[in-house]
């Protein structure tokens, strides 16, 4: 690699060569010396269609000779404002005012001012925010401040504002107990807002599955519950979907599957299909009304010189396109993973399987300590090319999150060489 290139979540000394990727289609990488690999992680989760696909690509190219960008403050465009109205169709009918701005830190940076300055517009004090143990909201300072603490934000600790954590009611197959860890969970919230009623700003949490904290999934009934405590204490709900948009779960969104309404949404990675760098962050029309005053101080001031890019807003048009065209391909992959997943979750050293939608994962068993640093991780990641596999294990947690182009027949042969790889480890 260039020695110029500083890369991202890497330790520098020691570090492997990264693998040089020449071109993709679909489902499949191609590899400088030409060897084809399977993207099993849809290229950290955002890519949904395959790479390449020509639809998008067309739709981009298009764009681009048309209008490639615009100040989005006192001007607009089309495909801002059609992406506007086709998003806030899909998403909860109180969910109707689409901010852009261009990348997930950025999505969620956005809800924790807007959902901040909403009670101070209506002249409440309520200055904290609750989370979840495990939780990544991104890494800017206030996406950072509002996920868990770990030794990735560790040397930041002065620089961010405290919250206050919820354990995560993650479940797997088999689980017997959630029902009830559910509700202790939902009793230490009642308690935090009985303690100190109207301080509380809001409430955010990554729904059904907590993607970078190890792909942990949580059942619909909790964020039900979740909600109904929300609504009887007034704050707000914010639902980071910048990974679980978009088909992830299997459905639209995991506010939609959970049949939830939520107070603010984040989205980004999925939008554009993985082609562009593109969020939104969508509030309900009461937030919106707190805003809509002639007053300075009572503005949302934020925004970025590349908000509401038109090839990003062409690339999420074509993408929606896609997934309205063929719902199948992410509605049915749930039913495969739980079939499939069986030749690997009898394994002795596989443990908490866990499906939903489109996502698969399980923890592997290994000596030293669990989590990201978990050296099995480091070595699934040198082997999987072998295998035909692009896997990035989290510690250990081994997940698959393919594009939805993937076919049954595919997913099996990633099944089947995952097996392989495991009984090489
Ligand atoms: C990836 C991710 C983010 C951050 O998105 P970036 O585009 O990487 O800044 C925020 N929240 C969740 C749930 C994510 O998975």
């Amino acid at each position: 690699m260039h020695p110029n290139i500083w890369k991202p979540f890497t330790i520098l000394k020691g570090a492997q060569e990264p693998l040089k990727v020449k071109s993709g289609e679909g489902l499949w990488l191609t590899l400088e010396d030409g060897q084809k690999i399977m993207d099993c992680i849809s290229s950290w989760w955002v890519n949904l269609h395959g790479h390449s696909h020509p639809r998008i690509a067309g739709a981009i190219h298009r764009q681009a000779q048309t209008l490639e960008h615009v100040i989005f403050a006192n001007f607009s465009h089309e495909p801002a404002e059609t992406l506007a109205a086709r998003l806030t169709d899909k998403l909860p009918g109180n969910l109707n005012r689409v901010f852009y701005s261009d990348n997930g830190s950025t999505a969620v940076e956005v809800a924790l001012k807007t959902a901040w300055q909403y009670w101070k517009n209506k002249a409440q004090n309520r200055k904290k925010f609750i989370a979840f143990e495990g939780a990544y909201h991104g890494d800017t300072i206030g996406a950072m401040s509002a996920g868990a603490r770990s030794v990735f934000t560790q040397v930041f600790h002065d620089l961010m504002f405290e919250v206050e954590y919820l354990p995560y009611p993650e479940t797997w197959i088999g689980d017997k107990d959630i029902g009830s860890r559910e509700d202790e969970i939902i009793e230490m919230l009642e308690n935090k807002f009985n303690r100190h009623p109207e301080q509380y700003a809001g409430i955010i949490i990554e729904p059904l599955v907590q993607g970078a904290g190890g792909m942990k999934v949580c059942r619909e009934d909790f964020l039900q519950k979740l909600h109904w405590v929300n609504r009887q204490y007034d704050t707000l709900l914010i639902f980071d979907e910048v990974m679980t948009g978009f088909g992830r779960t299997g459905d639209w969104f995991a506010c939609t599957r959970a049949q939830v309404e939520p107070d603010i949404i984040c989205l980004a990675k999925g939008i554009t299909g993985g082609f562009m760098p593109l969020a939104v962050t969508v509030s309900s029309d009461s937030i919106y009304e707190a805003f809509d005053t002639d007053d300075p101080m009572q503005t949302l001031w934020h925004g970025h010189s590349y908000t509401a890019n038109p090839l990003g807003c062409a690339a999420a048009l074509a993408s929606l396109d896609l997934m309205e065209e063929n719902e199948a391909s992410f509605r049915g992959m749930e039913n495969i993973h739980r079939e499939e997943i069986l030749s690997i979750a009898t394994r002795d050293r596989v443990e908490r399987v866990r499906v939903m939608g489109t996502i698969a994962a399980f923890t592997l068993k290994s000596d030293g300590e669990s989590g990201y640093f978990n050296k099995i991780a480091d070595e699934i990641k040198k082997k999987c090319v072998r295998y035909d596999l692009l896997l990035r294990p989290l510690g250990d947690v081994v997940y698959l999150m393919p594009p939805y182009c993937i076919t049954r027949e595919e997913l099996r042969v990633v099944y089947k060489n995952l097996g392989a790889l495991l009984n090489d480890l």
